[in-house]
């Protein structure tokens, strides 16, 4: 089957799956009233995944990452992990997690094919930990990366919000954790949702000034990878991990967009930041749907912008990540 490929040439290899809209945390920037269900239908089931992520693959998406809400809120997240895997083409599969599940689910998880993880860790002080989440859970969340560690994980990623004023003074403390730990920290930028226009404006840290402060601290970025993320990348002489900046401010962000999105509900949707979806749901009920839908996909690729105008004030109909999949 040909790649799949947008009206502006990009092709497309990276999907990123929400299993689990709902989330036990409650991050300030994300859920800071906590989960409030919506939804009415269940999530996707494991034979609809493993059919969704059978034709991705059969269209080189070999990169397949499991998100949330909180995927691990499922008590079948291994059984979808596995079958994600098992999907003939795909080469990759990683988690992105809050961790609080992760110590005791990560022998599994790697059993079922998951190579690598992301966690969000947005502070290493226990008590700001929980201001920002709402759950005393630090200890618990770095017990699970060391597990994944001593485990072997190919990757092993740290996913930091840095918030003016709250937390950009831990950048240094963060960089200073990969001195010994082979993991890597990468710095997010906040991103304004439709739903927290004043919090952005108060708490929005330009990635450019982080990197500054990286580079002041010694820290050179490094080449990108096939298949590497947005992320742009750093390492330090003397660091056994590394450090990576996403920037979805930055000019050039879509340039590179190589991903899409399907919701825990089944909804394609072409970007984090578009006004719509559509449902892939009715094509996954059985097997013999699975050429209609790979037309589907095909044909609604067409309408991807080119940008995801967030620097024009763009906003999307997102309300919070939590919501598709960050
Ligand atoms: N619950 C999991 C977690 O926290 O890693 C997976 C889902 S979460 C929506 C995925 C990532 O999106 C997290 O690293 C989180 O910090 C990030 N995120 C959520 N809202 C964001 C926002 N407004 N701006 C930037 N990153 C955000
Ligand atoms: Fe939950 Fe992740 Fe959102 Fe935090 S960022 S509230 S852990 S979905």
């Amino acid at each position: 089957m040909p790649a799949l490929a947008d009206n502006f040439g990009r092709t497309f290899h990276y999907l990123r799956l929400s299993v689990e809209d709902a989330c036990n945390f409650r991050c300030v920037y994300c859920l800071p009233n906590g989960y409030e269900k919506r939804e009415t239908e269940p999530p996707l089931s494991v034979d609809e995944i493993r059919r969704l992520v059978t034709v991705f693959a059969g269209m080189g998406f070999w990169k397949v990452r499991l998100t949330g809400g909180e995927p691990t809120l499922r008590r079948d997240i291994v059984d979808v992990a596995r079958a994600v895997a098992a999907a003939p083409g795909v080469r990759r599969v990683s988690l992105s997690t809050n961790g609080y599940r992760l110590a005791e689910l990560a022998p599994d998880l790697l059993g079922a094919g998951v190579r690598s993880v992301n966690v969000s860790v947005d502070s290493l002080d226990p008590a700001r930990f929980q201001e920002l989440t709402g759950h005393d859970k630090l200890p618990t969340v770095l017990a699970g990366i060391d597990r994944c560690l001593a485990l072997g994980f190919d990757a092993v990623k740290v996913n930091v919000v840095l918030l003016r004023d709250v937390n950009d003074g831990e950048l240094e403390r963060f960089l200073e954790w990969t001195r010994e730990t082979p993991l890597s920290v990468r710095f997010i930028e906040l991103m304004q949702t439709k739903t927290d226009g004043d919090f952005f404006t108060r708490r929005h840290l330009k990635a450019s000034g982080l990197v500054e402060r990286m580079v002041e601290a010694g820290w050179a970025e490094t080449a990108r990878e096939p298949g590497d993320g947005p992320a742009r990348r750093f390492s330090k002489p003397g660091h056994r991990g590394e450090a990576g900046v996403i920037a979805p401010y930055a000019a050039d962000f879509c340039s590179s967009c190589n991903r899409l999105r399907v919701t825990s509900r089944g909804r394609l949707r072409l970007c984090l930041f578009a006004e719509s979806e559509t449902t892939l749901r009715p094509w996954l009920a059985s097997d013999d749907r699975l050429p209609e839908l790979e037309a589907k996909i095909r044909e609604w690729i067409g309408r991807k912008d080119v940008s995801h105008y967030l620097p024009e004030g763009r906003v999307g109909d997102v309300r919070n990540f939590a919501m598709m999949g960050g």
